[in-house]
């Protein structure tokens, strides 16, 4: 009873409600909050954890969702349920810094997305969420800072494609323990298909299609208990990539040309928000969803945060009767087409405004895929019709408006391909006498498996502006950002068959402040 006395007013809120239930539903329906009952739970709500993400410089997302039973439905009924939060100054939440209660709703599975405001910028916070007797467990999250006040340096970790079945996440243990300011995911964070070799688990429920199905499967994937500390211990950017919804999908079509692609796209968006820690502003309206944003950490970096699924044009050349990517040559002419886009006209010029308007000293592109041209293939080069060599003209367009911009040190970030990549970015990958326009830094996967070496070593061959492609490992990439320089490290799990593999360090590459192109360490 002693978190009754904690909140002592509930209990007489109960006696209440007791008294005048009947005539409250009849008067005042529907029942205020305040007269809602204490919550009972099946089990411990927070199996989920906590998250934090999308942090500006006076404020942060907080989310957890209420889960008892969190790979079927959740478990929380129909209920509305009160969860208060708080976020402090100290790990014993002495130092109340903001507080407040959220409805979780059963239309929202539950989930609660507090966008705090009124915080102190580049400073570190704890915080908690506590609902009916129980309390979750505490996270860490930190605001962002403002320009020329802690912005003196930035430690983040880049992470994509986490295949559940294929392995343990411990990739995010050796990460928690590089203590990254920031997390920033580049997708495919949920598969809605199982695949591969050498499972060390098993999804729980067949591939989705309905918003049961994908809360569902996106519970699984946050209940492992590494992916759950990696969260709670800093703030995250996330955008997605395509096994959010469907493998290959591309705006309204799938990869199987089912009809009414955008009704599963729709709910696939709904999962998806509500297990990660966006902006309320980002909430889905029915197959909608704006995830493209821009984040400031001082006046150190600018990310500019893309979504090249939902506004880009279908594939070019697919197979017979599919939907989604394939592997052509020179036959497939319309891969050359101008009017192909990525991220959309509005996108793009979006990306374009902000980039002109930064002054920021790393100006960072977070993206999906790998945007160099990777061509393969013995004789004809070969494209893969689902990555930026699918689209060449948006990708030109795009590496114009970096151009056009003059914003300092243009870094894009990559993942998707299961593979590490660190390239050069030119307006014409065919001339290499052209400048770097970017450096590029593809990061390889948490589990998901990689393509077969032989191909790996094509790309390398015939594409000189590509320094470095390893396919074989999985990690990820943590970054170091001065004034002067950015440190990438390629950081590579020993296996991810085992929970205590270790890691080591692939490769370090350096990046100097005004000079374009990554240097070996
Ligand atoms: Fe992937
Ligand atoms: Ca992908």
């Amino acid at each position: 009873m002693a978190k009754e006395r904690a909140f002592p007013a509930l209990s007489r809120r109960r006696f209440l409600r007791a008294s005048f239930a009947l005539a409250a539903a009849s008067f005042f329906a529907p029942l205020p909050l305040a007269a809602r009952p204490r919550p009972k739970f099946s089990g411990y709500p927070f199996t989920l954890g906590v998250a934090s993400g999308s942090p500006w410089d006076t404020g942060v997302v907080l989310w957890t969702r209420l889960a008892p039973d969190p790979l079927n439905g959740g478990g929380v009924g129909k209920e509305a349920i009160e969860v208060q939060w708080e976020i402090a100054r100290d790990a014993g939440f002495r130092s109340v810094a903001r507080k407040g209660v959220a409805i979780a709703a059963a239309d929202r599975a539950h989930a609660v997305h507090i966008d705090v405001e009124g915080l102190e910028p580049g400073r570190g916070y704890f915080y908690r969420f506590m609902a009916g007797d129980e309390a979750s467990p505490v996270g860490r999250t930190r605001t962002a800072p403002s320009p020329g006040k802690g912005d003196e340096r930035l430690r983040f970790a880049v992470a994509s494609c986490q295949q559940y079945e294929q392995g343990w996440y411990g990739a995010y243990r050796h990460m928690l323990a590089d203590e990254p300011d920031l997390v920033v995911f580049l997708g495919d964070y949920i598969y809605e298909s199982s695949w591969g070799r050498d499972h060390v688990r098993k999804h729980a429920s067949p591939e989705p299609y309905a918003l049961d199905d994908y809360r569902n499967r996106y519970a699984q994937y946050k209940s492992d208990e590494d992916l759950k500390r990696m969260h709670a211990a800093a703030p995250w950017l996330y955008t997605w990539d395509d096994h959010e919804v469907d493998n290959d999908y591309a705006n309204d079509r799938g990869e199987d040309l089912l009809p009414n692609f955008l009704e599963r796209r729709a709910a696939a968006y709904r999962a998806c928000f509500e297990h990660l820690p966006l902006r309320r502003a980002m909430l889905p309206a029915g197959p909608d969803m704006r995830l493209h944003e821009r984040y400031k950490w001082g006046g150190l970096a600018q990310f500019d945060v893309l979504d090249d699924r939902q506004y880009r044009s279908h594939q070019v050349c697919p197979k017979a009767n599919r939907g989604g990517s394939n592997t052509v040559g020179a036959s497939c002419a319309a891969r050359l087409d101008p009017a192909l886009t990525m991220l959309g006209a509005g996108q793009e010029k979006w990306l374009a405004d902000g980039l002109a308007a930064s002054g920021a000293r790393w100006n960072v592109i977070a993206q999906q895929t790998l945007m160099a041209q990777a061509g393969r293939g013995k004789d004809e080069a070969l494209y893969w019709t689902d990555g930026w060599d699918g689209y060449p003209a948006a990708r030109r367009r795009l590496l114009e408006s970096v151009t056009a911009s003059n914003a300092r040190n243009p870094v894009v970030l990559g993942g998707d391909v299961h593979a590490t990549f660190v390239a050069d970015l030119r307006l014409d990958f065919e001339r290499p006498d052209t400048p770097v326009v970017a450096t590029e830094f593809c990061g390889t996967s948490i589990t998901s498996q990689g393509p077969d070496a032989k191909r790996v070593a094509q790309m390398l061959e015939r594409n000189p502006h590509i320094h470095f492609a390893n396919g074989s490992k999985r990690g990820y990439l943590l970054m170091d950002v001065t004034a002067q320089r950015m440190e990438t490290k390629l950081r590579a799990i020993e296996t991810v068959k085992r929970h205590d593999a270790g890691i080591e360090t692939l490769a370090s590459w350096i990046v100097e402040d005004g000079k374009a192109g990554a240097k070996a360490a």
